[in-house]
C-alpha cells in the first residue's frame, strides 16, 4: 500500500468490536458510522462512536429503556401502580 497522509480512523466504541474504517482525504466514511450521546444515572453525559451493527443494538436497547423509563414516569396516574 503506497504512503497516504491525512488519513481518518473510525472505530467502533464498543468494547471488543472489531469495526475500523480507513478513510482517505478525498473519500467520504461508511454512512453506518453513528455517533450517539448517553446519560448516565449520575447525570453525566458520554459521547460514542458505534458501527452499523452495534448503532441497531443500541437502537433496540435505548427504545426499551425508553419505554422503561415512560412507564415509571406515568404508573402513579391513576393506580396503574398496584
Ligand atoms: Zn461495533
Amino acid at each position: 500500500m503506497p504512503k497516504t497522509t491525512n488519513i481518518t480512523q473510525y472505530e467502533c466504541d464498543r468494547d471488543g468490536c472489531p469495526v475500523k474504517e480507513y478513510v482517505g482525504p478525498s473519500e467520504t466514511a461508511s454512512p453506518d458510522w453513528h455517533i450517539i450521546k448517553r446519560i448516565n444515572r449520575n447525570n453525566e453525559e458520554k459521547s460514542m462512536l458505534l458501527c452499523g451493527a452495534d448503532y441497531k443494538e443500541y437502537l433496540q436497547l435505548a427504545e426499551n429503556q425508553d419505554k422503561d423509563f415512560d412507564l415509571w414516569k406515568t404508573e402513579l396516574v391513576d393506580g396503574k401502580k398496584e
